[in-house]
């Protein structure tokens, strides 16, 4: 985590605080020192101030000495020499208030000295102070009158004054007798003076000239006098002082000075003052303490002056400390910036050390990712190695052949060919190393894809080709090659890889599978696959030399009949036997295929050698038409065939196709067993087919059909007894068309379902209506085709129809063909029993054309058989026929089945029928299908079948 730019490190904060406690102390000691300095200082400044102020004292007290001994010296001196001398003294020494001269006395000589006196002095007396009065003295033994005074100007009052009455200098007096030494008085107000200023009197004895002093006794008995000098005590320290002052250079120092005449101090001998006594012991706070202020100790000095006891304080007023100097501050200034500059510099030293182990740290962070790259980057390698080992190995143990030439050409030497190869090839590696690698391919030099391959080797790029190769023995193989381009570092191409795949196997099974999609698996011809392709081939082929070819749809007759009736097998059996024919007949590069169940397709090239005539087309019915032994039958098919010839009728497979069907369809409609060739007309019919389909499919909705009733007769009574009912459809263009010309169309597409279920509802609702009118009850007969029947709701659309039209079931019939109910017998019979159940009618329609025999008839639940219409036909003219209806009455009537003949047009049929007991008649000889109106007319007339007599029996 990065720490804020200004944050100290601790160990900085530490420094700091110690650099800080080291200069508080050093401020402290430094104000000891300059403290204790400071007083020492103001010792000396008081000592010299003392030594100023003794020497000054004493200089006086030595020039009254001088004086003095001017008497000593000359005995008697004359008032003159006294002024003379102290004249230039006075002027010295401004303090002296005087210099005077006592001479004792003795009362005797009192009165002449008066005299001599007052010849200088008129009106001059000894005089002593009183109350403050200058009077005349009293009388005494002796007096000491002031006799000389100097400066006399301003003490003129003194002159003459009897000192001796001063008792304050009597004591002074006898010392200054006793010793001989000067003697000082307590100090005294100056009566000249103005002001406070207190003077001291010095006095030294005057003797008689020439007198030996040697003790006490002898002085008192020597002394005639005294010399004094008055100080003005003020003036006298205050220049005292001046001239120490000047001495020791120091005015400026504050200092309080007293001076008492006195052994203690006391107001009363105070001589001098110059401020207050400062006393040294008063209470302080550490702040004004001596830390932050100098207290010097007052000084304090006694000394003697004169034989009296003086006392002298010096003081000074506490000093803030600066004044004294900035030592300690800057001490402390200096430790304390020494201590920041520590702190910082240890604190850069800190981050320095810091910065050095962050470094430190990233640089062994950056030598262990490094460390950890070159172990991934060696990991890497290593794995590179074995992936690089691992594809070596892989691509020995490859099942392919792979095989490394070098990228020299022409012959691209093989440089490498891995175990796969010498299975394959059967080559070892010796053998083929160093060898052009196109040796594999031998002589079959003329591939398509070698082409490829040597594109791709020139060209520096991936090719892919399916070769022949041979084997070392010869044999051929198949091999699917890959091949590639190899590059080295620098991106040239120095080799070639090419993986070969033996695909032989998967060619054969590709040739298989290619049999299989192409062929038809039961004949072996060409499907519908390889129809279109070879009819492709055929056609450009025919395109580029102008060649016709035609197109066959071959259709057998009546296969369908075969297959129903003697089962798949020996209809497969057939249709093999017809593809062998049709090959037969054909050249091998013509095409023979099968493309539906019965519907074989050729396709006929013209060559130069044989025209194309319909003498091929005739070749192949005759063949076709040549009998057939299925399972011990014998069989007789025909075909029907159509051709479409390109490019006339046709340019693309499938134009050719379809008309060729179109063309075979045209020869079915002729007749079968035969052969048309496709004409434009034909389209046009197939259009119209096309067309007409549509229509049909319109046709419901529209309500375009009608139904119309044939009756049916009771030839016992000739009564119209039922109606079949006949479905028509009222083209808008084409008018009213029969059922033969669309119910097959309604069948293929599925609209027969929707179509037949109208019928049997429509045909219900207008049997109702009969029953209802006077027409009166008929049993109503509805066609079923086969795709209604197979149709799962076929029980529950009748049953509907009866319900919406309220009939009773019984007069509702339902016919149904053999073929219909042969094709899934178990089916047809559960069917029947349920619409049996239902309580309507089944006939069997069509009886005699299918090849049902009467007695599966015995299975199934039906009612009515009818005769069908080509039996009926002929039975006047054939006698095989008329056996045939003979025999299905009387068997039908051995089952209890009414028996119906349809078609009936002659009274000849009839009169065969009523003769062999057929039941009732259908058939346009009592009356073609109708409108229902033109039934219910018919009903009404009462139209009826006359019955014969007797007579007219055939
Ligand atoms: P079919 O069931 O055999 O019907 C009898 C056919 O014979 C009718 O032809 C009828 O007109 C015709 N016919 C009747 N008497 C004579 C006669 O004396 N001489 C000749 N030559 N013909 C006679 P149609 O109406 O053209 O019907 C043809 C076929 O169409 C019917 O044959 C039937 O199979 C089918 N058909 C008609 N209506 C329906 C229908 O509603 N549903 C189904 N599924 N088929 C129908
Ligand atoms: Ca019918
Ligand atoms: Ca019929």
């Amino acid at each position: 985590m990065r720490r804020p730019f200004f944050a100290l490190s601790l160990g900085a904060c530490l420094a700091l605080l110690l650099g800080l406690v080291i200069s508080a102390i050093l401020f402290v000691s430094v104000r000891r020192l300059e403290h204790d300095k400071a007083a020492i200082d103001f010792q000396q400044h008081a000592q010299l101030r003392v030594a100023a102020v003794r020497e000054s004292i004493d200089r006086s007290i030595h020039i009254l000495g001088n004086i003095n001994q001017l008497f000593g010296s000359f005995g008697d001196v004359s008032r003159e020499q006294f002024r003379s001398f102290t004249a230039p003294l006075l002027a010295r020494l401004p303090y002296v208030q005087n210099f005077a001269f006592h001479r004792i006395l003795p009362d005797a000589e009192r009165a002449s000295y008066e005299e001599r006196m007052r010849a200088s002095y008129p009106d001059f007396v000894i005089t002593e102070i009183d109350k403050g009065v200058r009077v005349p003295a009293q009388s005494r033994p002796f007096y000491r009158v002031v006799d000389y005074v100097e400066p006399l100007q301003g003490n003129e009052a003194a002159l003459g004054f009897d000192a001796a009455s001063n008792d304050l200098q009597t004591d002074a007096m006898r010392r200054a007798v006793d010793t001989g030494l000067p003697a000082a008085t307590a100090p005294i107000r100056l009566v000249q003076e103005k002001g406070s200023q207190r003077g001291i009197v010095v006095l030294m004895a005057v003797y008689r000239f020439g007198a030996v002093l040697t003790d006490v006794a002898s002085r008192r008995a020597a002394v005639i006098g005294d010399t004094a000098t008055v100080f003005r005590g003020q003036d006298l320290i205050d220049k005292a002082l001046a001239e120490g002052h000047a001495l020791i250079a120091d005015r400026n120092v504050d200092m309080h000075i007293s001076v008492y005449a006195s052994a203690v101090p006391s107001e009363a001998t105070l001589i001098y003052r110059n401020g207050a006594d400062l006393n040294a012991g008063e209470a302080t706070t550490w702040l004004s303490g001596w830390l932050f202020y100098d207290r010097p100790a007052p000084y304090r000095y006694d000394f003697d002056v004169a034989g009296q006891a003086w006392h002298m304080v010096v003081s000074a007023p506490p000093r803030f400390f600066l004044d004294g100097g900035w030592g300690a501050l800057w001490a402390f200034i200096a430790g304390v910036l020494f201590s920041i500059g520590g702190a910082v510099y240890l604190h850069t030293l800190i981050g320095r050390s810091r910065r050095i182990q962050l470094v430190v740290e990233e640089r062994t962070a950056q030598l262990q990712a490094l460390n950890e790259e070159l172990g991934a980057d060696i990991a890497a390698r290593r794995r590179a190695e074995q992936a690089l080992q691992l594809r070596e190995r892989a691509i020995e143990a490859s099942a392919n052949a792979i095989i490394i030439t070098e990228a020299v050409a022409p012959h691209y030497p093989i440089e490498y060919v891995n175990p796969a190869f010498e299975r394959i090839t059967g080559y070892t590696e010796a053998e083929v190393i160093g060898r052009d690698s196109c040796f594999l391919w031998g002589d079959d030099t003329e591939q398509a894809g070698i082409e490829e391959v040597r594109a791709a080797v020139a060209e520096l790029r991936e090719g892919h080709a399916v070769l022949r190769s041979y084997r070392k023995d010869g044999s051929m193989f198949w091999s699917d090659i890959y091949i590639a381009p190899v590059r080295d570092e620098n991106g040239v191409v120095s080799h070639f890889v090419s993986a070969q795949y033996d695909i032989t196997a998967t060619k054969r099974y590709e040739s298989e599978l290619e049999f299989q999609t192409n062929r038809d698996a039961l004949t072996g011809l060409a499907n519908r696959n390889l129809l279109r392709d070879r009819l492709g081939q055929a056609i450009s082929f025919a395109y580029r030399y102008g060649n016709p070819i035609w197109v066959m749809f071959v259709d057998l007759d009546r296969f369908k009949f075969v297959n129903d009736t003697l089962g798949h097998q020996a209809g497969d059996t057939l249709l093999k036997a017809v593809a062998s024919r049709l090959q037969s007949c054909l050249r091998e590069t013509d095409t023979v295929s099968r493309v539906g169940g019965d519907e074989f397709v050729l396709v006929l090239n013209e060559r130069t050698d044989a025209g194309l005539t319909t003498n091929i087309v005739q070749r192949l019915m005759d063949a076709i038409a040549k009998p057939l032994d299925i399972h011990g039958h014998e069989f007789f098919i025909s075909c029907s065939i159509g051709v479409a010839v390109y490019p006339a009728d046709g340019e693309t497979p499938e134009d050719l196709l379809r008309h060729a069907d179109i063309a075979m369809y045209r020869a079915k409609e002729t007749g079968r067993n035969n052969f048309q060739f496709y004409t434009s007309t034909m389209n046009e019919k197939a259009m119209e087919r096309l067309r007409f389909e549509g229509d049909l499919r319109n046709a419901l909705e529209r309500e375009e059909f009608v139904l119309h009733y044939q009756p049916q007769i009771d030839l016992q009574t000739g009564e119209i007894v039922g109606v079949e009912a006949l479905i028509r459809w009222q083209h808008p263009e084409l008018g009213m068309v029969p059922p033969a010309r669309f119910i097959g169309l309604a069948e293929e597409t599925g609209l027969i379902v929707p179509i037949g279920a109208w019928v049997i509802r429509t045909a219900c609702m207008q049997n109702k209506a009969w029953q209802l009118s006077d027409v009166g009850p008929l049993r109503m007969s509805v066609n079923l085709s086969a795709r209604q029947f197979a149709h799962n709701d076929l029980v529950e659309s009748v049953a509907q129809a009866l319900d919406e039209a309220q009939l009773e079931p019984q007069y509702l019939e339902i016919e149904l063909t053999e073929s219909l109910v042969m094709a899934d017998v178990e089916r047809a019979i559960g069917v029947l029993r349920e619409l049996k159940a239902l309580g309507v009618q089944l006939s069997i329609d069509d009886f005699g054309t299918g090849y049902s025999s009467l007695s599966y008839l015995k299975r199934f639940p039906i009612d009515v058989l009818k005769i069908d219409r080509s039996f009926v036909n002929d039975i006047t003219t054939d006698p095989d026929d008329a056996a045939i209806v003979s025999t299905i009455i009387s068997l039908a009537h051995g089952l209890r089945l009414l028996v119906i003949a349809e078609g009936v047009e002659t009274a000849e049929q009839l009169g065969y029928l009523r003769q062999h007991d057929c039941d009732q008649m259908q058939g346009y000889f009592f009356s073609p299908p109708v409108s229902a109106d033109a039934l219910a007319r018919m009903r009404k007339e009462g139209k009826r079948l006359p019955i014969p007599t007797t007579g007219s029996l055939l």
